[in-house]
């Protein structure tokens, strides 16, 4: 993720509504990828002092300030690209929601802005009903209106169906997210990481499912059509496969191809933003920052001067090497706990191929 450049010289954060030095308000500008610090014109209306174009806030941003994405004003929408996409949001009579919406806008948007990056299709449940993505943020049904616990009980699993991520509420809350954490003995559990995960089946459905990547993918991750339910049942009944460690990235992996592909793209989108992020500070791992072809006036972009994923891959180990030192040095834990084996290489090095060759390019249109 890039930092941004308020007109008064200020560097601003993505998720940044306020200027802070200067005080103007501030929005993310989808279509150009842009936070941008706006004046109030003689009408009244908000100019951009990025492009010099008006713009009008998202709904949700004007009233409950979980967004901070505008809409230009030829846009006739309410809800701007990325609340589009919204199917179901939390229930804000519920105590502490609105703020467990928060979070899980900002993940949401930290994916958008990736997917953005990649060029991958976004499309939301309107512009294609049938293959578009959509969010439902949804909270388990226990009790009912008056507190009272339901006899029958509905328990959200966070998942991806036909192109709805579902998303239960409470990974929104730090302690629960760490509670369940320890309890599956996970070294990694973060809300962004679910939105990466679930956006992975998501895409293999679109890019992989019945392309010419297909038989590829087989003789990477295994045959997708074993069983699912028993792979579920089988691994939290014996846990993950015996030395996952030399084959999968992540013990979860292990379960089933589908669940191997989701945590490798995951893991694929966890590498492409914090490389972005570090070489947005200048925090130089090979110097190798040059014009990106993909991006128009991409020229500080990182990302994409991997057209190697062998360079990618090499300051990836470069850059997590300072992270991990960085973070034993201040006492806490490893802020990449992975280690990756050849088999999780070869699968990462796929991922990247699939976005890299990824077809529907023409059809994106972040607005
Ligand atoms: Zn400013
Ligand atoms: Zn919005
Ligand atoms: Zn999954």
């Amino acid at each position: 993720m890039k930092t941004f450049v308020c007109q008064c010289g200020n560097k601003l954060y993505f998720a940044n509504n306020t200027c802070v030095v200067c005080g103007l308000l501030l929005g993310f500008i989808s279509d150009e990828l842009q936070l941008s610090a706006f004046t109030t014109n003689r009408s009244g209306q908000l100019q951009s002092s990025a492009n010099g174009q008006i713009y009008r806030p998202c709904k949700n941003y004007l009233t409950h300030q979980v967004c901070n994405w505008m809409i230009h004003i030829d846009d006739q929408h309410e809800f701007c690209s990325a609340c589009q996409l919204n199917e179901a949001t939390p229930k804000l009579e519920v105590k502490g929601n609105k703020l467990l919406w928060y979070n899980l806008e900002q993940a949401k948007r930290r994916l958008l802005y990736t997917l953005y990056k990649l060029k991958l299709p976004v499309q939301n449940r309107a512009q294609e009903p049938q293959k578009g993505l959509g969010f439902e943020f949804l909270e388990d049904e226990i009790t009912d209106e008056f507190g009272n616990e339901l006899t029958v009980k509905n328990y959200v699993s966070t998942g991806h169906a036909a192109g709805i991520i579902t998303i239960n509420v409470k990974e929104a809350q730090t302690s629960i997210r760490h509670q369940v954490r320890e309890s599956l003995n996970e070294s990694y559990r973060t809300l962004i990481g679910h939105f990466r995960h679930e956006s992975g089946h998501y895409y293999w459905d679109r890019l992989v499912k019945s392309s010419q990547h297909i038989e590829e993918f087989r003789t990477l991750f295994g045959d997708e059509r074993m069983d699912y339910a028993k792979a579920l049942n089988d691994y939290y009944k014996q846990g993950p496969k015996k030395d996952w460690q030399n084959v999968w990235v992540s013990a979860y992996a292990s379960m089933h191809p589908w669940e191997d592909w989701a945590e490798t793209w995951a893991h694929y989108l966890h590498m492409v933003d914090t490389l972005e992020t570090a070489s947005d500070y200048d925090f130089s791992i090979s110097g190798n920052k040059v014009a990106n072809p993909l991006v128009a006036g991409g020229q500080h972009d990182y990302i994409y001067t991997a057209t190697s994923f062998t360079h990618l891959f090499n300051d990836w180990c470069r850059l997590t090497q300072v992270l991990n030192g960085l973070n034993r040095s201040m006492g806490l834990d490893d802020a990449y706990p992975f280690v990756i084996s050849i088999s999780a290489l070869n699968k990462l090095r796929f991922v990247h191929k699939v976005i890299m060759q990824n077809d529907e390019v023409s059809q994106i249109s972040p607005s």
